[in-house]
C-alpha cells in the first residue's frame, strides 16, 4: 500500500506516520527527514538545501523527485510506504505519477490531514525530540513523565529543530497555502483525495486514517 500524508507543517503527519508504520507494515519516507540527514552529513545535497530549508523554503523540486525515487527502490520501501512532505507542488505530484507509473506502482490513498494556523504555530514552536531515539515530545501537550527523559530510551538529550522557531514557521505555512495546498485538487481530481480532522487527539486521528486506509 502506497500512500501521501498531506497537510501543512505541524498537522501531525510524522507522529501518524508512525503509527501506521506499526499497524500496516509500510515504511515512513520523508524528505524533511532524508533532507535533514543530508545536511548533518555535510553532503553536497546538504549544502545546496540548508540554507532554504532554515529559511523555510522549498528545496528545488528536482532535488527532491531524484531523493524519493531513489528511496523507493531500496528493498525495505517493497511492501508499500507512506509519503510525508511529499510531493509539496504540483510538479512534483506530476513527477511521481509519471516516476511511480514507470516502476509499475501506484497511489492507493492521499490523505489530507485538515489543521487550521494558529494551533500550527504553537504546535511547531513547542515541539522537540529525544536526540537517542527520535520520541516526539512538546512543551505544552506531551511532556515526557520523568522530567528531562525520555519515556522511551531513558535518553536525557533533546533536540529541536533549527526551522521550528516562529519566524520561520510563517514561511513555511505560507509556502504551504501557496506551493502545496494546490496539490490538493489535483488529487481530488483523479478521486483519490479523502481528508480526516487533524485538530483532534492524537489517538483520534490515527483511529480516522486506519478507517481511511481499511475501507
Ligand atoms: P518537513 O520536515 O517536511 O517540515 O520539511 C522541512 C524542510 O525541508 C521544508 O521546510 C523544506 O525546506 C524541505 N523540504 C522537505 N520536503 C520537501 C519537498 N518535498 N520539497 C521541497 N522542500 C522540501
Amino acid at each position: 500500500m502506497n500512500i501521501i500524508l498531506l497537510g501543512p507543517p505541524g498537522a501531525g503527519k510524522g507522529t501518524q506516520a508512525k503509527f501506521l508504520e506499526d499497524t500496516f507494515k509500510i515504511i515512513q519516507l520523508s524528505t524533511g527527514d532524508m533532507l535533514r540527514a543530508a545536511v548533518k552529513s555535510g553532503s553536497e545535497l546538504g549544502k545546496q538545501a540548508k540554507e532554504i530549508m532554515e529559511a523555510g523554503k522549498l528545496v528545488p523540486d528536482d532535488l527532491v523527485i531524484n531523493l524519493i525515487s531513489e528511496r523507493i527502490d531500496q528493498p525495505d520501501a517493497k511492501n508499500g510506504y507512506i509519503l510525508d512532505g511529499f510531493p509539496r507542488t504540483v510538479p512534483q505530484a506530476e513527477a511521481l505519477d509519471t516516476m511511480l507509473s514507470q516502476k509499475g506502482q501506484k497511489l492507493d490513498h492521499v490523505i489530507e490531514m485538515k489543521v487550521v494556523d494558529d494551533v500550527l504555530v504553537e504546535r511547531i514552536c513547542g515541539r522537540y525530540s529525544c536526540a537517542k531515539c527520535g520520541a516526539g515530545y512538546h512543551d505544552s501537550f506531551q511532556k515526557p513523565k520523568v522530567a528531562g527523559v525520555c519515556d522511551g530510551c531513558g535518553g536525557t538529550e533533546f533536540k529541536r529543530r533549527a526551522d521550528d522557531n516562529a519566524e520561520t514557521v510563517k514561511t513555511r505555512l505560507a509556502q504551504y497555502h501557496a506551493q502545496t495546498a494546490p496539490i490538493l485538487p489535483y488529487y481530488q481530481g483523479k478521486g483519490i483525495l479523502k481528508s480526516v480532522d487533524g485538530m483532534a487527539d492524537i489517538a483520534v486521528v490515527t483511529r480516522q486514517l486506519e478507517a481511511v486506509l481499511r475501507a
